[in-house]
């Protein structure tokens, strides 16, 4: 690096460096870099001499060499302050603007530019026209500073200092951003005075432009909202609070819980009243009892889906592959069901009537549901019904409540984090009803889509939109379902499985799924076909799979603890074997090889867990014509059982009995499985059945079974659940059924291969039931009967 001071009289002819887009002023500094090789030259030339050169800027900044007629015509010359040459080759330089001048030749061009200069003298007198020019310009300078021009401090000090008027015009211009162009028209405004005035006027045109930008910004500042004013002061609070190390966490707790509420993205209104609780809870004393109360509030607001859906893809053909991915058979309910979604999505919403699945446990209600919400792509969640009785489990207590909470409803929702699951309602046959209210009339507005898009929660105080919801419900029994609600569900029935359907879903799905959790692969545990028909038949009665999966994962266990001891080949579990992993048989299955009996009658009755086979039993011993009823009968059971007892009066010469028998005889009659309540008037012509057979002495036979009401006259009125009860029956290897002549209609819902192998015979009175349920033996007895029965109507 090189330096020295300049001051010697400036030679005419000097070394010229174009520049590309800067203007130099007399008396002002600025860096230069250097690049060109001929500026380069000339620099080191004005380094041998005397420091000075020619500054004179290009017209256009891209012209690579310019020549004579490429550079303007009046520019500075200027004194090298500092050179530093960098190691590419290029320098940089400090130069002062010395004095004014003009170009009058171009002496060479290389190996650097040379020209002869004529310096321009420059008058600075001061008159009083001046002097306001200048101080205008310097009030203006000023105010463009104010309006938020970058112009340092110390520049606008000294610009008030400068007395030169020529000066004053450079050293503003120079400091004004101004384009190239216009701060060459500056420089070559020889005239002070024409230099003010070019320098007032563009400066006047810059304080225009500042002006607008800082109206626009106020306009745009009042455009913003109140929301968003008080976010910002809010910020700059909290940034001021913290400076002075007041900002405390009660302060950081508020402000997080104004960001979630911003992010929760709430209806308006629910946001407000968010925001309120927040100023109410930020002016409260941190140890009010209250302020738990709030958060936690809060805290639920916050966590609710308002506008969080899933994003839900209805193709039809995905959701077939997946419902039947996922279950065996269940062929009428997975149409339904596609026919639903295809409403769905034509329709585009939820509305119509919500799915009610009835049927027994483990036939795959629940498990449907989540098939179809996998198919949708929804998240799934479940609640039950069951023993709710009061309507603030359904809407939540009101917050003066202590320890209130949002209703079921509204838990499940957040818990689902979505706005769209798919909800599964279970046991809504058995909601209860008492003096804390009606969870029915709660349910019912959940469960309408036409009300269910502003569901009032009454901890929450604010509606909530359900309508994006598919609420699917289950029931064991249509029957409890309080009418109101059935009226509003479109039900589906479950009707059990056969024995073979249960095989086959053992086999495809429950066996698999178990080998699966249990660690095991086929290659280390095999269940015989066999296998699981024995454990369909004697270690499970149900008319679901629930036991059958149970009792396969417990088979899974103990085969899982073998490997794990060193156990190295495969189990085979086979029905011989069966035994060792699950102890003695449950049940007997095959009545028909049982004896027929005496009193004894085989009835089909309809439970929550499906249909199922029972022994009503009757006997007669000496007494003055007591009935006695056991088995916790209900009341519809025991009128039924009394009007059984006076069919049998009615018709006792017919059958043969002593007429006076209810005079001479206590009848007892008990219908097994003692501890479970039951009731229903279909047992009706089992328990008499079993009393005439008991009466007249004569056995009945234990493979057919029956159900049907009994009228004092005899006649079978139909039933409920015939089905399930025909299913049952099926199960238990019954060979022939009677059923209510009026429940014929209900056997299309009965699987083919069950019609073809249970014999079923509707019956309309009881005069057709007994010869076909007393052994052959009495029949030659009730021929009689049926024959004066006949003579009788004549
Ligand atoms: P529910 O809700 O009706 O009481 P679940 O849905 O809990 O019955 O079913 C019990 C078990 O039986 C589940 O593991 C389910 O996957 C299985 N299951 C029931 N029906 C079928 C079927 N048709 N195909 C395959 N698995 C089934």
């Amino acid at each position: 690096m090189s330096e020295r001071s300049v001051v010697a009289p400036i030679p005419d002819v000097l070394p010229l460096i174009p520049l590309r887009d800067l203007i130099l002023f007399p008396n002002l500094v600025v860096p230069l870099f250097v690049g060109r090789e001929r500026s380069i030259n000339a620099l080191e030339e004005a380094m041998r001499e005397d420091h000075l050169v020619a500054l004179v800027t290009q017209k256009e900044a891209e012209e690579p060499d310019p020549g004579a007629e490429d550079i303007y015509e009046i520019g500075c010359v200027a004194s090298v302050m500092q050179e530093l040459k960098l190691p590419d080759g290029t320098a940089k330089a400090l130069v002062e603007g010395q004095r004014r001048m003009r170009i009058v030749e171009w002496i060479q061009s290389e190996p650097y530019v040379q020209v002869r200069v004529e310096l321009i003298d420059e008058d600075e007198t001061v008159d009083v026209e001046t002097e306001a020019m200048m101080r205008t310009l310097i009030t203006d300078f000023e105010r463009a500073s104010d309006l938020g021009k970058p112009i340092p401090q110390e520049v606008l000090m000294a610009a008030s200092t400068i007395e030169e008027p020529g000066r004053l015009a450079d050293f503003v211009a120079f400091h004004l951003n101004l384009r190239v162009e216009d701060k060459q028209q500056i420089l070559e405004a020889l005239e002070p005075r024409e230099r003010l005035d070019r320098a007032s006027t563009f400066l006047r045109k810059e304080l225009e432009i500042l002006e607008l930008g800082s109206k626009i910004q106020s306009r745009v500042k009042e455009q913003m909202t109140k929301t968003q004013r008080e976010y910002f002061l809010r910020e700059q609070l909290k940034a001021i609070q913290q400076e002075l190390g007041q900002y405390d966490e009660v302060q950081a707790e508020m402000d997080e819980y104004r960001e979630k509420i911003a992010a929760a993205t709430m209806p308006e209104d629910v946001e407000e009243k968010a925001l309120k609780e927040v100023s109410r809870l930020e002016k409260m004393p941190a140890a009010a009892a209250e302020t738990g109360v709030i958060r936690t509030y809060l805290d639920w607001l916050i966590g609710l889906p308002w506008s969080s859906g899933s994003d839900e893809v209805i193709d039809l053909k995905a959701a077939q592959e997946v419902l039947d991915h996922d279950h065996y058979g269940l062929e009428k309910v997975k149409e339904r069901i596609l026919e639903y979604l295809a409403v769905h999505k034509l329709t585009d919403h939820m509305r119509g009537p919500i799915l009610c699945f009835v049927g027994p446990p483990g036939v795959g209600k629940t498990s449907l549901g989540k098939s179809i919400a996998r198919s949708l792509g929804r998240e799934f969640i479940r609640m039950s019904l069951g023993g709710v009785r009061d309507e603030a489990e359904i809407r939540g207590h009101r917050r003066t409540y202590v320890g209130a909470l949002p209703g079921r409803i509204i838990q499940s929702i957040s818990q689902a984090g979505t706005n769209n699951p798919v909800f599964m309602m279970d046991e809504i046959d058995k909601v209860g009803m008492d003096f804390r209210g009606d969870p029915t009339s709660a349910l019912l507005e959940v469960l309408d889509p036409e009300q269910n898009n502003a569901f009032q929660d009454h901890y929450l105080e604010a509606p909530f939109d359900l309508s994006n919801v598919m609420f699917i419900t289950t029931a064991n029994l249509l029957d409890p379902i309080p009418p109101a609600l059935r009226d509003r569900m479109e039900v589906i029935h479950f009707p059990g499985y056969t024995e073979d359907e249960k095989l086959h879903i053992a086999r495809q799905y429950l066996i698999p799924k178990q080998l699966g959790e249990h660690g095991l692969t086929p290659g280390k545990l095999d269940i015989a076909d066999e296998a699981v028909r024995e454990i369909v038949r004697r270690y499970t009665r149900e008319a679901g799979v629930r036991n059958l999966e149970r009792t396969i994962a417990m088979i899974c266990r103990q085969v899982a603890r073998k490997v794990v001891e060193g156990y190295k080949r495969k189990t085979s579990v086979t029905a011989r074997t069966l035994h060792k992993y699950l102890g003695p048989p449950k049940f007997s299955y095959g009545l028909a090889e049982e004896q027929d009996e005496v009193g004894v009658s085989t009835g089909l009755v309809w439970t929550e867990v499906g249909g199922d086979v029972i022994f009503i039993e009757a006997t007669k011993m000496k007494g003055t014509g007591k009935l006695t009823l056991t088995g916790q009968l209900g009341d519809v059971m025991k009128e039924s059982a009394q009007a059984a007892v006076s069919y049998i009066r009615t018709r006792a010469k017919d059958l043969g009995i002593d007429e006076d028998f209810n005079e001479k005889l206590d009848m007892h009659i008990h219908v097994p499985a003692a501890a479970i309540p039951k009731d229903g008037p279909s047992a009706g012509i089992t328990m008499a059945t079993a009393l005439a057979s008991s009466l007249i002495g004569c056995p009945v036979r234990r493979d057919l079974a029956m159900t049907g009401e009994i009228t004092l006259r005899g006649r079978v009125l139909p039933i409920g659940g015939l089905k399930e009860k025909l299913l049952a029956a099926h199960r238990a290897g019954i060979k022939t059924a009677l059923i209510p002549k009026d429940n014929l209609r209900d056997l299309d819902l009965l699987p083919p291969h069950v019609r073809d192998e249970l014999e079923i015979i509707p019956v309309e009175s009881m005069d057709e039931v007994l010869p076909r349920a007393l052994v052959k033996d009495c029949r030659p007895v009730l021929k009689k009967a049926a024959r004066s029965k006949g003579s009788s109507k004549k």
